[in-house]
Order: C-alpha cells, then sequence, then structure tokens
C-alpha cells in the first residue's frame, strides 16, 4: 500500500488560488520552514531522488506545487517560510497563499509538517498550526535530520514536540525522520497513505 507514493509524478504548479487542480478529490500538503528538509522528506517518502527538484527550481519556490499519486489524488508542495531575505510584500502573498489554500481546501486530508529536530516549533510553525486547526483536519510533524542528533537527544526532542502538541494542538501527532538515513519513512508513508484511501 505505502508504494502509493512511489508513483508520484509533478502535474503543476499553482501561483494562485484559482489555478489549484480542479480534478483534485484528496490531498495531503507539506509545510514547513524553509531549509527544514521538506524537499528531501518528498523524495524519501516517494523514494524518488529529485521529485520535489521540481519544487526547488527557480520561479517554483513560491508557487505550490502538486504531485499526483493516484488518479486526482495529490501530495501538495507548499512554499516553505521563514526565509530572512524575502522583502515583507513577497512574505504577506505567501502568507495569503498558504492561509487560502490551508483553510479554503475541502479535500485537504491531512497536513504534514516538516520541521528541523534541532529548532522544531518556531513561531511561524505555531502559526501555521494555528490556521490550520481551525479546519479540525488531522496534522503529522515530521521532525527531519534526526541523524544530526544522538539518539537521546532526538528522543527529548520528540518529547518535547509531543508535549507542546498536546497542550495546544490536541490530535496532532510528532514523530523521528531522516531523509539520510531513512529513519521514520515507514512510519510516515503508513499516515499519509492512509489520509489518502482511508483506514480500511
Ligand atoms: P527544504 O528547503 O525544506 O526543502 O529543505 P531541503 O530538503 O532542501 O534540505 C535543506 C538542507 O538540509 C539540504 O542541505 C539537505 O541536504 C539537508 N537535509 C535535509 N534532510 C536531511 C536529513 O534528514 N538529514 C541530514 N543530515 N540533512 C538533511
Amino acid at each position: 500500500m505505502t508504494s502509493l507514493l512511489q508513483q508520484a509524478v509533478f502535474r503543476q504548479s499553482a501561483e494562485k488560488l484559482t489555478q489549484l487542480p480542479a480534478d483534485s478529490i484528496c490531498e495531503v500538503a507539506f509545510a514547513g520552514r524553509s531549509n527544514a528538509g521538506k524537499s528531501s522528506a518528498l523524495n524519501a517518502l516517494t523514494g524518488r531522488r529529485r521529485l520535489a527538484h521540481v519544487s526547488k527550481t527557480p520561479g517554483r519556490t513560491r508557487l505550490i506545487n502538486f504531485f499526483e499519486v493516484q488518479e486526482s489524488s495529490y501530495l501538495v508542495d507548499l512554499p516553505g517560510y521563514g526565509y530572512a531575505q524575502v522583502p515583507g510584500d513577497m512574505k504577506r502573498h505567501w502568507a495569503r497563499l498558504l492561509t487560502g489554500y490551508l483553510n479554503q481546501r475541502r479535500q485537504i486530508n491531512g497536513l504534514v509538517v516538516v520541521m528541523d529536530a534541532r529548532h522544531p516549533m518556531t513561531p511561524l510553525d505555531q502559526q501555521l498550526l494555528n490556521w490550520f486547526a481551525a479546519t479540525g483536519k488531522p496534522v503529522h510533524v515530521l521532525l527531519t535530520k534526526a541523524d544530526k542528533l544522538s539518539r537521546s537527544k532526538a528522543a527529548a526532542q520528540l518529547q518535547k514536540v509531543r508535549a507542546a502538541l498536546r497542550k495546544e494542538f490536541h490530535g496532532c501527532t510528532a514523530q523521528l525522520f531522516s531523509s539520510s538515513n531513512k529513519l521514520g519513512v515507514e512510519d510516515a508513508r503508513r499516515i499519509i497513505c492512509q489520509w489518502i484511501t482511508g483506514p480500511g
């Protein structure tokens, strides 16, 4: 079942909410600070080394990029946030695009939030969780680059994030993840595939 994600193919980008794919019946969205490891995570989850490369090409980093995994079901790569060099009005454009997409898109079945395990739950991550919480849909946090921490430090970070989520963002789950050594890839695939195909 998890091989579903390996079928991902790039379909299209959207710069505005009016450009989202019309045929879509199910979407799993990926968000995170730029450089948190979102593209690497998408590549690891789909088993495709250069899939999310498309989201990194000049001109595409500020777009919403759609990868189809089965007919009318998409993995959605949202623009990374928190990049310091970006001018204010562009940040506002991103924020509008991101909040608009997350709040209006009914076919979103779940949101994956990618955070660097060494610096999780930044104010922007929390803002994103706040925006999405209103939808009542599930969120799963990937604490990436876990290979850069000792096992005990990684476990401590996971406990800390889970405690913070329990307190403020009820129903959000979290796990350790590494695109480098593939830690947690199967667990994450299982959750995402369930969001796409349903529990049965
Ligand atoms: P994005 O901006 O969130 O898409 O981040 P990228 O996937 O491009 O990753 C940013 C940097 O972190 C790159 O240099 C990656 O090679 C590195 N990176 C991403 N994931 C991991 C990981 O799991 N382990 C390690 N050690 N490095 C990672």
